[in-house]
C-alpha cells in the first residue's frame, strides 16, 4: 500500500487494519511499490521479513511510535500514484459484457478474434476515495467499470503463455471510468477513456502468489446498488493470454499496469441507460484486494 501518513507519502503493507511501514523497519527497502517491483524478487522476500519483524515488535510491545498505524489515520493513496506511461487496458474481455454492448448500439453481437488492446494516461490514476469531476460540457454519459489490474513485474517482451506469470508481479482493482458519448464519437476509445481521474487505482497491489486471479469475486456497487458481479474466471482471455498478445512486440516493463476488462452489468447497458451523475458514490470489490470507492462529484460553475 501506497500512503500520506502525517503529510509523508510512505510505502507499507496492511496487515490486520493497520498500515505497517516497513521501510521504517527495514531502511534499506526501496522507498516506492515500482521501485520495490524492479528490485525484483529479493526486495519482495525482504519486505515480507520486515512485516514478520513488525509482528515480532507489537508481540514483545516493543513498537516504536508510528511504525504501525491504523488505516483509519492514513490516507490511501493509490498504490503506483503515477505510473511511467499509460496504463493498458483489454476491452470486451466478459462475452456477456461484449453481448450487452453490441445490444445497446443495436449491432449483431460477433466475438472479438484477438483481445483489443487501448489505454489510459498516466494521469488518469487516483487513489481510492478521489472525486470524479463530472463536467455536463466534457460527457453526459460517464459509466463505471470495475476490473482486476495486472501490474508487471519483469522486462520482457513476446513473452510466451507458459512463462507469463514470470512477468507478474501483482494484482489490483480498477474502474475504468468512461465517457460512452466521446467514446462512441470519436472512433477509437481512447478518447472517452482518457479524462483525468478516470482509472481509480487500489486499494493495493496482492503478490501474485497470495491470490488465485481465476478466481476472484468482483462486484461493483453504485450508491450500494449492486450492477456489476462476476467472477474473474469468466475472462475471455486469462491473464497469460493478455500478458502474452500484449507484449507481441511490445516491452512490458516493471510497475506496467494492465487492466483487463470488465463483466456486464454497465449503466450504458442498463434500460434504459443510466449513467453516473454528482453525488454518486462507487464502490469496485474484490475479494482479498479490498474496497476501491469514487466520489462523482459536480463541476463548480
Ligand atoms: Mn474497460
Amino acid at each position: 500500500m501506497t500512503a500520506a501518513v502525517a503529510g509523508e507519502i510512505r510505502l507499507g503493507a496492511v496487515v490486520g487494519g493497520s498500515f505497517v511501514d516497513i521501510v521504517r523497519v527495514d531502511p534499506s527497502l526501496p522507498r516506492t511499490l515500482v521501485e520495490l517491483i524492479a528490485a525484483g524478487e529479493s526486495a519482495l522476500a525482504a519486505a515480507r521479513r520486515a512485516v514478520v519483524r513488525v509482528s515480532e515488535l507489537v508481540e514483545s510491545t516493543q513498537l516504536p511510535y508510528g511504525l504501525v498505524v491504523p488505516i483509519d489515520q492514513v490516507v490511501v493513496l493509490s498504490p503506483i500514484p503515477r505510473p511511467k506511461r499509460n496504463v493498458f487496458c483489454v476491452g470486451r474481455n466478459y462475452l456477456r459484457h461484449a453481448a450487452e454492448g453490441a445490444r445497446a448500439r443495436g449491432e449483431e453481437f460477433k466475438p472479438p478474434e484477438y483481445p483489443e488492446f487501448f489505454t489510459k494516461p498516466p494521469e488518469a490514476v487516483v487513489g481510492t476515495e478521489s472525486k470524479f469531476t463530472l463536467s455536463d460540457s466534457v460527457t453526459g454519459k460517464l459509466d463505471y467499470e470495475i476490473e482486476l489490474a495486472i501490474v508487471i513485474g519483469k522486462h520482457g517482451r513476446d513473452i510466451s503463455r507458459e512463462s507469463a506469470s514470470e512477468h507478474v508481479f501483482g494484482y489490483t482493482l480498477a474502474n475504468d471510468l468512461s465517457a460512452r458519448d466521446q467514446q462512441r464519437r470519436h472512433g477509437q476509445w481512447f478518447r472517452g477513456k482518457a479524462l483525468d481521474g478516470s482509472c481509480p487505482l487500489g486499494p493495493v497491489v496482492v503478490p501474485h502468489k497470495d491470490l488465485d486471479p481465476a478466481a476472484i469475486s468482483l462486484q461493483l456497487r453504485v450508491n450500494g446498488e449492486t450492477r456489476q458481479s462476476t467472477s474473474t474466471g469468466d475472462m475471455t482471455w486469462g491473464i497469460a493470454d493478455v500478458v502474452h498478445w500484449l507484449s507481441q512486440g511490445t516491452s512490458l516493463e516493471p510497475g506496467d499496469v494492465i487492466l483487463t476488462g470488465t463483466p456486464e452489468g454497465v449503466g450504458n447497458a442498463m434500460r434504459p441507460p443510466t449513467y453516473l451523475a454528482p453525488g454518486d458514490v462507487v464502490e469496485a470489490a474484490a475479494d482479498g484486494i479490498g474496497l476501491l470507492r469514487t466520489h462523482i462529484v459536480g463541476s463548480v460553475t
